[in-house]
């Protein structure tokens, strides 16, 4: 087996249930009560901005109210003492890997706190409301901020940093992620195309468990810290 170096970490929604955040998709299919094509699509921003806005408002809103929780913090101690190269590339826009300590994190769907503005282009970090519709803090312009999160249909953020990455690691692994959502759910076989072992670890199997060399079933709080401190171990 190839040693590892190299790591690739892929995170989701279920990474952060036990802090308290739901999951995307519900067992009602919903996510906090709407459909995924009335709040997470282009289309829907445009057909009612105030609904999208007001949706990503309280998601923003209670990211005071949750805290990171163990499997964030395994991971943020992982990123501390590991001397290879390690990545951890979440599709979360909450902010807790961050506040755990994570570094060597890019969030590829966006960020709650960050808005982008439609008139200038730029990127800003933001507290507050976007259904207020404030001045956008670069250009001071009314009337441009959106969240800064990415839609069905709309391209995910650093892109060839992860490529590159999943081309280069030994260990791929995915946390808490249902596989349903691209190019997200394709990293897997990108990893193991290029040589990696791949290992999931998720309440129950994902829609691409069949790809992984090995699958742990459970809650991410409790296998997280297990795995993170076998790793460091070897
Ligand atoms: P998803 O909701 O489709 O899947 C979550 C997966 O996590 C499920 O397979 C579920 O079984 C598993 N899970 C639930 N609780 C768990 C636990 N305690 N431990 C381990 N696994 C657990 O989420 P996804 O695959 O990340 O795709 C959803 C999309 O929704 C992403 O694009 C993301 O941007 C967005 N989203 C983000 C957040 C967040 O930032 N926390 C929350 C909801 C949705």
């Amino acid at each position: 087996m190839r040693e590892i170096n190299n790591i690739v970490i892929l995170t989701g929604a279920g990474i952060s249930a036990e802090s308290g955040v739901a999951t995307f998709r519900g067992p009602d299919g919903l996510w906090e009560g709407h459909r995924v094509e009335d709040v997470a699509t282009p289309e829907a921003f445009a057909r009612d901005p105030d609904l999208v806005q007001k949706f990503y408002d309280e998601r923003r809103e209670k990211l005071a109210g949750v805290a990171p929780n163990a499997a964030h913090r395994a991971l943020a101690k992982l990123d501390r003492l590991w001397s290879g190269e390690l990545l951890l590339v979440t599709q979360n826009v909450d902010d807790l890997h961050d506040r755990a300590g994570s570094e060597r994190l890019v969030h590829m769907h966006g960020e709650l706190r960050s808005a982008w503005c439609s008139r200038c282009g730029e990127r800003s970090k933001f507290e507050g409301k976007l259904a207020f519709d404030p001045a956008c803090p670069r250009c001071d312009e009314f009337g441009g901020l959106r969240p800064d999160i990415v839609w069905f249909g709309e391209m995910p953020y650093h892109m060839d940093k992860i490529e590159a990455a999943l081309a280069r690691c030994d260990l791929f692994v995915s946390i808490g992620t249902s596989g349903a959502v691209y190019p997200a759910a394709g990293f897997v076989r990108t990893a193991g195309h290029y040589g990696a072992r791949t290992l999931e670890m998720n309440l129950d199997p994902s829609e691409g468990s069949i790809y992984f060399n090995e699958s742990q079933m459970g809650k991410a709080g409790e296998l997280v810290p297990a795995w993170v401190e076998g790793l460091l171990k070897t």
